[in-house]
Formats: C-alpha cells, structure tokens, sequence
C-alpha cells in the first residue's frame, strides 16, 4: 500500500511503525473474512481492510477524527483474528494501538465518554478502589431501571458474590514441593485478583506442586493493558515501568527462569514491553529482557510436564475450551493448554467458530454493551452446541463474559489442571 504521511502525523512517535506496517497490506481483503464485527455488520468500515484505509487516510490527513471515524475504529475489539489470518503478515495489533493513541491526542470525546473511560482507567487497575466500586455498584442494582444503558449495563456486570481476596498471592516468596526445578515469578494482576482470585491459588498452589519456586515482588500491579488498549498510552507508562523494575531488579538478583501470567490479556501486553519501550534509552534493554522471558501459564506448565500427577477424579469430565483471542490470536498459543488438560484426563470439546472473539476484550463489553452482547450470546450458544460440562479458558474477561450468558461452570484452565493434581475443586464444578 502506498503512503504519503504528512508532515504533522509524522511528529507521532508511532509514525514510522505505522507508515511500515501500512505498506505490508495489499489490500486482499482476507481478513474480513475472521473478523467478528465485519461477520456482524457486513460493512466494509467495520472490518480490518476498512480500518487500515481508515487509519492511513487520517495519517495523510485526507480525513479528520470525526465521530462517525472514531465510531468504526472504537468497534475494533483488538481481538487480533485478522492478524492470524492475514497472508501479508500485516501488525494490526501495533497499527490499531498507534491510532488509538492519536484518536485520544486529536479527538474530543463526548464528556459522558470522557467520563467513562476515565472512571475505567481509574477504577479497574486498582483492586482496593475496584473492590470498593463493586460494593457501591451492589448497592445501587436496585436502582438500575433509573440509569441509562451504558451505566445499567456496568451495574449489570457486577456479581452479586463477591470473593473474599486471596491469601496466597501476597508479596514474598512461595517454596517449591519437593526439589526446585525453576524460579518464576507470577503477575497476580490487578482486576483478576478481585473478580477470580481463586485462579491466583490455583496457578500458585500447581506450579509449587511442579517444583517452582515463585516469587511475587512486592510493587507489581497493573500490566498497563487496560489503559494502554484505550488509547491513554502516556497513562499506563508508569505501572509498566514499575513492574519492568521489579522484575528486572529479581532477575539480577535471584534470577527469574520465566514471568508467569495467567490472564491472557496481560501477557500480550507484558510480551510487547520490548516494543513499547524500544525507544527509551532507560528502559529499552530491561523491558525487552522482560518480554523476553514471559510465558503464558499454559506454556510454563506444559513444560515443566503434569507428569504423572493426573488424578483419575477428573476422568473424561466434558470439557469445551475456549480460545482467549489474547491467547490464541495474540500469543499464538492454542495446543498447550488443550494438550495439558486431556493429559490431566479431561475430554477437550471444540468450540464452533472459536476463531471469534466472546465480546469481552478488555474494556469493550463496557464501552460497547451492544455488540459485546450480539457476540457473548453468539458465544454461549456455540459452547452450548458441544453440551459440555464445564467451560475453561485462560482469560478472566472471557470468563466473565461468557458466565453471563452460559448456564455452565466456566473456570480458568489452571483451576482445573491444579485440581486433576491434587489440588480442590473449583466452584462450581457439580
Ligand atoms: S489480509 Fe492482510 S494484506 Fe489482506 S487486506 Fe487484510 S491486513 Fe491487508
Ligand atoms: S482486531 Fe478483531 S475486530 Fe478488530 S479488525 Fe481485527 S478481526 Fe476485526
């Protein structure tokens, strides 16, 4: 694709990888093919070819960021289908990233919109004030019928249980059973250890059983990947510095074999440090050291191998797993955590269609109620065909958004591998 980026776009600092990754496109339009809002709408605004045309005309300045632009690059869920099936190798990820950034520099948003996003950027990142902002959500789910559909759709999200936080995930360090065979260090993470702490318990209890010793530093928090996916890239700087210094600080000390995270949509984050700070002298080397060693906690386990543990309790239990895009389409993992739970004696059903997204992603199913709603039902039904008796996937979001439409357990993958070896039951399970 040819480019003639202006002169005042190209002061962005992701100028230049955007210019790149446009020219890789030739347009053959493949990609509409997986995308989930393309499937939807059938429009050619509302898929990856329309949204790269898009993106490069207001690089060249032939459009502005009007509302109606804005509108079609927003219903991107960033779900990263059409990076997998492009033929061209076109980094979508990076070009929709980069154009967010912009969106938020040189588009004014609505106030309500402003508000929202802000509220979300605040909120999510924080487990205490998230923690408390779902008590008052509670209180106020009587009062819903009075609200518009944006904030009713929130306080319809809000569980009516919620988990008392884990004890496990506390800073320190947690022994290896039996002889030491690694040293990792596990992001407990920011709105996971409030909505599912129990996948925090299980992902420590299995890798001590497996011979790590883990680590949690104390300071690590938030990934960035809520602020940073909404365009406020300036604003999720910080909490990436912070977690690249403890890190790195472990690394030189103790040595760290591998960073564990077990949301999905972290790790794509966390892998991408080296690409986010390439161009900062400080942080440049640490931050692609840091990528450099983090793995899914599918990938950390089937590594280290379940062995023998597998016990006969969890044989042949129905289970349909679920693609987390974050981990299928961003991290490019699908085999590992399938392979690990039929080892664990599950029997793996297929999900129809499990190339597309739930409708979670992130902040979407809040920003965009709508379609994260045509999508989380489209979801359910398809899990529904397999008639499984438990859904397992390895992202929280998913988690929450496809329990919202599915009558069926739905548990992280380490929730059930931690229990075939030993470890209890996960909620739920009847
Ligand atoms: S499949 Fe790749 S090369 Fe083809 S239009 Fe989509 S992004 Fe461009
Ligand atoms: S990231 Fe997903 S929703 Fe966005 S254009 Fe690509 S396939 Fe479509």
């Amino acid at each position: 694709m040819q480019t003639s980026i202006t002169e005042r776009q190209a002061r962005h600092p992701d100028a230049q990888i955007a210019e790149d990754i446009l020219r890789t496109c030739v347009h053959c339009g493949f990609c509409n093919a997986t995308c989930p809002t393309y499937q939807l709408r059938g429009v050619e605004m509302e898929g990856p070819r329309g949204r790269i045309y898009l993106i490069k005309a207001l690089l060249e300045d032939q459009i502005s960021h009007s509302d109606s632009v804005v509108d079609h690059l927003d219903n991107c869920l960033s779900c990263l289908a059409c990076e997998t099936t492009c033929p061209s190798g076109v980094r979508y990820s990076h070009l929709i990233d980069s154009a967010r950034s912009r969106i938020e520099e040189q588009h004014e948003r609505s106030f309500s919109g402003r508000m929202q996003r802000k509220l979300l950027a605040k909120l999510l990142p924080n487990p205490k004030l998230f923690r408390t902002a779902l008590r008052l959500g509670q209180m106020a789910k009587p009062f819903a019928f009075l609200m518009p559909s944006m904030q009713r759709e929130m306080l319809a999200r809000i569980p009516y249980r919620i988990p008392r936080p884990s004890r496990l995930d506390r800073p320190g360090v947690r022994e290896a059973e039996g002889e030491r065979r690694a040293r990792v260090s596990l992001l407990t993470g920011c709105a996971q250890k409030v909505m599912g702490p129990a996948i925090n318990d299980a992902t420590l209890r299995l890798l001590a059983r497996l011979g790590c010793e883990v680590v949690l530093p104390a300071g690590l928090g938030c990934c960035g990947a809520l602020v940073y996916h909404m365009g406020n890239h300036e604003d999720s700087l910080p909490a990436m510095k912070q977690n690249i210094d403890r890190w790195h600080a472990e690394m030189e000390n103790g040595g760290l074999d591998h960073i564990v995270i077990n949301t999905s949509g972290c790790g794509v984050v966390v892998k991408d440090y080296g690409h986010i700070f390439r161009n900062d002298p400080a942080y440049a080397e640490k931050a692609a050291r840091v990528s450099s060693i983090t793995r899914d906690v599918s990938e950390v386990v089937s590594q280290l191998g379940l062995g023998s543990r597998a016990a006969a309790s969890t044989s042949g239990m129905r289970v349909a797993y679920h693609d987390a895009c974050s981990l299928q389409h961003g991290q490019k993992v699908r085999a590992e955590p399938r392979a690990l739970l039929k080892v664990a004696g599950f029997e793996v059903l297929e999900i129809p269609d499990g190339h597309l997204c739930c409708g979670s992603a992130g902040t979407y199913n809040l920003l965009k109620p709508g379609t994260a709603g045509e999508l989380g039902r489209m979801k359910a039904e398809a899990v529904a065909s397999v008639e499984p008796q438990v859904v397992a996937m390895g992202n929280i979001g998913c988690m929450e958004q496809i329990a919202a439409y599915l009558p069926i357990p739905v548990v992280h993958t380490v929730q059930l591998l931690d229990w075939a070896t030993g470890g209890p039951k996960p909620r739920g399970i009847p």
